[in-house]
């Protein structure tokens, strides 16, 4: 390891009594790998995070105990290689189990499942569903294995949290047979996430009785939930992550005859239009700068036309799937902000509930301005209809507490 640590360290060891039986959270995605070893007690973790898989610039930035960072640099490198390195930098905390975000259980997992070789089998087939993501959580799995084999491993998939949906909800409006022989429903993922900032939301939150929460988790990838009493019933995104918000490069909900008229008209292959959709659009394609709403954002203050138009786009349609998801709910509590967006734009947040305008939703400007940078806090005021939070995410500890309840730990 030595040999290609680029910043040096002091004690790897520091404050290592702190973390008491921890659990591995690993977050295997197409070319990164999020990782965090997290104390049973959820007060302590070290994380870290491999990125630029396969390519020149591969590297593992890793922060220690005592917050000290360094980047281990592994050109070439693929998940393998990242995950043994990995698992090596943490071997001395001993962990008692590991936890893995899983993207898609199709329609056999509602919760959180204990690996076997079955799991690790259908983990493998559903990548018809996610061919992004599936096959890498598989190689996590396996790396443990084969390194590990006695330490229990457990699979929390993005759409478990969403398999409470009714057949209302989850169906599509499509020949029968699609669904029943070939599972084409609407899923729903970033499943983990609403689960803990809904969840979160109840904790916190005054109001008695059953809740109904909105959670708009605005990211890259964006999708917002209705949540009852601790139950999806129903979400933005379906049978892929591509359906519902418009997000940072994909386009969200679009007239499916798209497809054909880019065809007939343009010649463009399926391949070529599903690229488009998933990583030219969104943000990035209306305001023709990023998919990143910071660079955005500064672009539409100094008059670009194009970035302003890209967030009032982003902000009406939030908006509006907001107000189509309430319909979900039977007793509409407030609405929970999350997300790198959620979390940070203060202006977006204003948009948005300006864009729902007819909901009676009144929200304090200074305290949705100081909203931002991890804080977490209220922004409606007291006539306000409606509840207005803003809850960080944490899907590391979701994934975590699961993990340790599925293993009968906690
Ligand atoms: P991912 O879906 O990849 O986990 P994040 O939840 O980290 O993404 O969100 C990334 C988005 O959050 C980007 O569009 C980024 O511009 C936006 N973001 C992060 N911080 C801020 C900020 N201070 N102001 C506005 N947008 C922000």
């Amino acid at each position: 390891m030595s040999d290609s640590v680029t910043t040096t360290f002091s004690d790897l060891n520091a404050g290592k009594s702190k973390l008491i039986n921890p659990t591995l959270v690993l977050n295997c995605g197409s070319s990164s790998i999020k990782y965090a070893l997290i104390s049973e007690d959820e007060s302590t973790r070290i994380t870290g995070l491999a990125e630029n898989l396969g390519l020149d610039t591969a590297r593992i930035k890793h922060t220690t105990l005592n917050g000290e960072k360094l980047e281990i640099t592994i050109p070439g490198g693929r998940h393998e290689l990242a995950l043994q390195k990995i698992l090596a930098l943490l071997e001395q905390y001993d962990f008692i189990a590991v936890g893995h975000r899983g993207v898609h259980g199709g329609r056999e997992y509602s919760e959180a499942v204990r690996v076997d070789e079955h799991v690790l089998s259908e983990v493998k087939r559903l990548k018809v569903l996610a061919p992004l993501h599936n096959p890498a959580n598989a190689l996590g799995i396996e790396a443990v294995q084969a390194i590990y084999p006695e330490i229990p491993q457990v699979v929390v998939f993005d759409t478990a949290f969403h398999q409470t949906m009714p057949a209302v909800a989850y169906r599509y409006p499509l020949p029968k047979s699609l669904y029943e022989e070939h599972k084409i429903r609407r899923y729903g993922f970033h499943g983990t996430s609403h689960a803990y900032v809904s969840e979160r939301a109840s904790e916190i939150t005054s109001a008695k009785g059953s809740h109904g929460w909105l959670t708009a988790h605005l990211g890259n990838g964006c999708s917002a939930t209705a949540v009852y009493d601790g139950e999806s019933l129903d979400t933005s995104m379906g049978l892929t992550p591509l359906e519902g918000l418009m997000m940072g490069t994909r386009c969200g909900d679009i007239d499916p005859s798209l497809h054909i008229h880019l065809k007939r008209q343009l010649g463009m292959s399926l391949e070529e239009i599903d690229k488009m959709l998933n990583s030219e659009s969104g943000l990035l394609g209306i305001s023709g700068l990023s998919n990143d709403l910071r660079t955005i954002e500064q672009a539409a203050n100094e008059g670009h036309k194009d970035a302003q138009l890209a967030i009032e786009m982003f902000c009406y349609r939030v908006g509006k799937y907001l107000a189509s998801l309430s319909c979900a709910l039977p007793e509409f509590t407030g609405i929970v902000f999350t997300g790198g967006i959620g979390e940070n734009s203060a202006t977006t947040r204003a948009s948005i509930l300006t864009v729902m305008r007819h909901f009676g939703i009144q929200f304090d400007e200074d305290k949705n301005a100081s909203l931002v940078g991890g804080a977490e806090g209220s922004l409606h005021t007291e006539d306000s209809s409606i509840e207005l939070w803003v809850i960080p995410t944490d899907e590391e500890c979701q994934i975590a507490k699961e993990t340790r309840q599925t293993l009968g730990l906690d």
